[in-house]
């Protein structure tokens, strides 16, 4: 698989930056083929869904990091790859300098119990045969050297820790609430002492009303058991409450990666910026939203130069020839554009950052080149 190095959006460093790095994704790739076998030999090759593309990130310990981009941007792919739920067709990922890219089944047990993930829906990630103690009971079984007395006993401790009855360890999950199903899958996460947490849109399939206090929960244990967390979220009100630094992804590609804040303050990607300019805020006028055009392109054969050219309110010419290299704002703030972009409300552009000039002359119009 050939690997793509003008994606290179390195993690910045940041508020974390003094931070041992936990887990190191380089060039990542994850291709998922759509006609293989008898289809791809009558269309003479094999075409793949690009869901992850070239993606390279460092995640330090005790971080937070924020996954955000609309739907099918590649997000939960990523997420299950750098867990190897899935095996990446490109690219390394290591964990505490360990090269897990390769490694088997058998060969990744050891850190299974190391790294966890909490699903967006626990309805579907909790088995419904079983009643909720054994279900906190089999990852100790698995990875922890407990007798069934002290197995008993964690199960009703884990479940008193995320705020449940230990009662509760009798019923089956069709007996819980949405939220209380989601405690238990918090709890079954960290009942195996993880160090690294992926949590996968866990408050969007929630009412309203218990989402904060899933939240809460997740800051809590998070402290508690000192994890590198990585948060997946469409909504980027709940990442700027609860993440240390936020990626964003599309179409397969980080585009900008920086300090929570910084992406909150001063986003430079016109897409993180037309993201930003759908969050509701009080006194926030329609003519404030940034409207992209169409849908996003077919990952199966994404769009030349900047993926991002067929909706981007700034693209011009350079824009579909050639592929942005990362734009460096300053080393906590990557992003992968052409031009610094101070205003994409009044449509301004600053001028080229990431592309040699030659290569934009001709392109640009005079009143955006300065
Ligand atoms: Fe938009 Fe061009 Fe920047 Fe891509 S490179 S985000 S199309 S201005």
């Amino acid at each position: 698989m050939n690997v793509n190095h003008d994606h290179d959006l390195s993690a910045a460093d940041g508020a974390v930056s003094d931070a041992e790095p936990l887990l190191e994704i380089s060039e990542l790739e994850k291709y998922f083929p759509v006609n293989e076998g008898l289809l791809a030999s009558i269309v003479g090759e094999t075409h793949h869904v690009k869901a992850v593309d070239g993606v390279s990130l460092t995640l330090t310990e005790r971080e937070t990091f924020g996954l955000v981009g609309e739907s099918g941007c590649g997000k939960s792919t990523l997420a299950r790859t750098l867990l190897r739920l899935e095996k990446p067709t490109g690219g390394s990922i290591t964990y505490r300098g360990h090269d897990l890219t390769e490694l088997s089944n058998r060969a990744l047990r050891p850190f299974r119990s190391e790294i966890q993930f909490i699903h967006q829906d626990p309805s579907s990630s909790l088995n419904p045969r079983k009643r909720i103690g054994k279900i906190l009971r089999r990852p100790l079984e698995l990875h922890r050297d407990l007798d069934k007395e002290e197995q008993d006993a964690e199960v009703r401790s884990l479940l008193d820790r995320v705020g449940l009855d230990p009662g509760m360890r009798h019923r089956y999950p069709h007996e819980l609430s949405g939220g209380q199903k989601q405690r238990v899958e918090i709890a079954r996460a960290v009942s195996v002492n993880p160090t690294f947490i992926v949590a996968d849109e866990p408050t969007s399939a929630l009412d309203v009303t218990v989402q904060a206090q899933i939240l809460e929960l997740i800051t809590e244990i998070q402290d508690e058991y000192d994890l590198t967390l990585v948060f997946i979220s469409h909504d980027l009100r709940t990442l700027r409450y609860i993440t240390d630094r936020v990626g964003v992804m599309y179409l397969g590609e980080m585009v900008e990666v920086a300090p929570t804040e910084t992406i909150f303050e001063n986003p430079k990607h016109p897409y993180t910026q037309s993201l930003l300019s759908a969050v509701p805020e009080i006194g926030k006028g329609e003519s404030e939203k940034i409207r992209l055009e169409g849908q996003p392109p077919d990952p199966i054969n994404p769009p030349s130069g900047c993926r991002f050219h067929t909706r981007c309110p700034l693209a011009q010419e350079a824009c579909a020839a050639v592929k942005p290299e990362p734009a460096v704002e300053s080393s906590e703030h990557q992003y992968l554009c052409h031009f610094t972009n101070p205003n994409t409300r009044t449509g301004t552009v600053g001028g080229p950052t990431g592309v040699a000039p030659d290569q934009l002359r001709g392109t640009v119009p005079e009143d955006r080149d300065d």
